[in-house]
This record gives structure tokens, sequence and C-alpha cells, in this order.
């Protein structure tokens, strides 16, 4: 449905995306991951034509957005980072006008009245929106991105600046739109994006740095040569031992976890699995093993091993391109 090909963009200097590649399948909802100035907003406006790229193209339902702009903007509904309200028109104002403004010719009262039942504004139609909570705003929002009803939706940050309650009932709405739409979201919190997404693409710095689905991502990036175990006996003899074992690189003592049970975090050299090894061990010496588990990542760490580069090159401040986003 989507197909982002070789697509750099510069502003100046700054290299803002470089390189980025991924399709987007029909009927499935991505998610967009990245910290703040990573590139997804950037991403979103070229692929919805509302900037051009500096190189790369990107197609949409078989159209390429610089030749067929105008079929690429009715085949998407965009929920931009700041949504293009209008605070001194009444939602029933806004909606009618934006009907007007995408042509859109659907029987209109009818499909008025759906979208609003399926944002759930129906009991704030007639008011201003400039004196709507900023859920109901984001909501209005959403609305105005299923006029029409495109195929696809693309939602920059739906979830910003919503309190919990509020973020529950965003994501269950694009959990819904997902059984009719193919959705890309973005977010630079991970469960915002593990919460809907059967797919994840972590940008960072312009760079798409991982895609796949959650499980393939924390498994990919998971080691099987590290090991952490829990085994009873003296922790001198067990650590000595467990240094003494063929192909281990390093055993760290991790502490006494239950009386006479010491946990110890055990790396073999690459692609070296040492399970076996040590239950051999274990069982030789009796030293019975109360737990063992391989040291995988979680999401979060893999989003943060990925994403780290950023934050230390912050911290440190010897990068100054990434001044707050204006936008
Ligand atoms: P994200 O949405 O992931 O936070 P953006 O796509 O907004 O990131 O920004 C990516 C990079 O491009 C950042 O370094 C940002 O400062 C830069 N950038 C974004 N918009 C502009 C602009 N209009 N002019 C110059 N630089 C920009
Ligand atoms: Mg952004």
């Amino acid at each position: 449905m989507i197909e982002v090909k070789n697509l750099s963009k510069r502003y100046g200097q700054n290299v803002a995306l470089n390189n980025i590649n991924f399709s987007v399948e029909k009927g499935t909802i991505v998610g967009f991951l990245g910290p703040n100035g990573a590139g997804k907003s950037t991403t979103m406006n070229i692929i919805t034509g509302y900037l051009s790229a500096s190189s790369g193209s990107v197609t949409v339902g078989g159209y390429n957005t610089l030749d067929n702009p105008n079929e690429v903007k009715k085949l998407i509904g965009y929920l931009p980072e700041l949504p293009p309200l209008y605070p001194d028109m009444t939602v029933k104002e806004y909606l009618n006008f934006l009907f007007d403004l995408k042509k859109v010719t659907l029987p209109r009262k009818k499909h008025l009245e759906q979208i609003c039942a399926l944002t759930e504004i129906t009991d704030v139609y007639d008011r201003l929106i400039n004196n709507l909570s900023k859920g109901y705003k984001q909501r209005v929002g959403l609305a105005q991105a299923l006029l029409g009803n495109p195929p696809v939706l693309i939602l920059d940050e739906p979830t910003v600046g919503l309190d919990p309650k509020q973020i529950i009932e965003i994501r269950n709405l694009i959990h819904n739109l997902g059984k009719n739409h193919t959705i890309i979201l973005s977010s630079h919190i991970l469960p915002e994006i593990q919460a809907v997404c059967e797919r994840i693409i972590i940008i960072n710095r312009g760079k798409l740095v991982a895609d796949g689905t959650p499980d393939s991502l924390s498994r990919s990036l998971s080691e099987d040569n590290r090991i952490t175990v829990r085994m009873e006996g003296g922790e001198a003899e067990v650590s000595k031992a467990l240094r003494g074992m063929k192909d281990i690189v390093s055993v760290q003592t991790l502490g006494e976890k239950e009386p006479g049970v010491f946990e110890y975090s055990v790396e073999a050299c690459e692609n070296c699995d040492p399970r076996r090894d040590l239950f051999r061990l274990a069982a030789k010496n009796n030293w019975p093993i109360l737990e063992m588990k391989n040291a995988g990542l979680s999401l979060e760490d893999v989003f943060l091993r990925l994403t780290a580069s950023a934050y230390i090159e912050d911290n440190t401040g010897k990068e100054t391109e990434k001044e707050d986003e204006e936008a």
C-alpha cells in the first residue's frame, strides 16, 4: 500500500532523513518509533505529500506522491503533529468546512454522523473547538482525518499531551480503525507503539535502525551467549568452576538471592550457548540450578540500545543540530 524508497531529506546542511526504505502492506498498523528529532514527522509529511523529498520516492496505492499528489491525498487521512483546527468554528462547522474542502462525495449527514460516533465527539458537535479539552480536540483532529473514508491513515503522535485515560481511549480507537485501514502512527514512547502496532519501525537520527514485529525485534537483539543462572552452593567454589568452563568469557556474581543461592551472569564467546555445559557442571557438583534464563533484551532495551547514540551525544553537548523543533 505504501512504498518508501531511498528517501532522503536535507534541511540546508542538516540531514533529517538518510536513505529510508520500507513498505507497508494493506491493512496493517505500523508504528514509527524514535526519539524527538529522529525524522518521524518529516517522513510522514513526505508520505502525505506536504513536504518534498531531497531524493528517493514514495508511492501510495500505486501513485507516486510527486506525479499524482492529488490522488495520494485522496487515499490518506492525515493527523499532523499539530492538527489544523480552527478554534472559532464549532465542530459541526469545522467538519462541514473540511467536507467541502476535501470534496467528499459520500452522503454528508450520514457520513459525518458515522465519523462523530466513531471518534465519540457527537456530544460536542455544536461546541466551539476553542472550548474543547485537549482530548476532544485530538478526536476532532482524528475525525477530520477520517473524512472521505480514506483507506490509509497517517497519525503523527496522536496521543501526545493526553492524560492516561484519554490515551487509552485514543489507543482503542486506533486499534478499531486498524480493522479497516492501513495505519502508520508515530510516537517517541515505546509502550504507545507496542500497545497497538503489529509492526515497529525504529528510526534514529534520520536512519531506519530496525523494522519488525515487537517479538522479532527483541529476539533478534537478544543474545544466546549471555545467561543468568541461579545456583545453590558456595559462591567461591561455584564461580571458580564457572570460570573454568569451556568457552566462557566472563562470570559475574549478582549476589545472594535466596539463602545459600547465588545468581551469576555468565557470558560465553560469541555464538556459544553455555546452557548444556552449565547443567552438566551443576549436576556433577550437586549444585541445584534453581533458575536459568537467557539475558535477553526487552523491547525497551532494544529501543534504548538502538537509539542510545542520540542520547549520549546529546548529553555531552557535542551535537548542536538537535535544537528544539519549531515546526
Ligand atoms: P521527529 O518528528 O521524529 O521528532 P522531525 O521529522 O520533526 O523529527 O525532525 C527531524 C530533523 O529535522 C530534526 O533534526 C529537526 O530539527 C529537523 N527539522 C525538522 N523540520 C525542519 C525545518 N522546517 N527546518 C529545518 N530543520 C528541520
Ligand atoms: Mg515529530
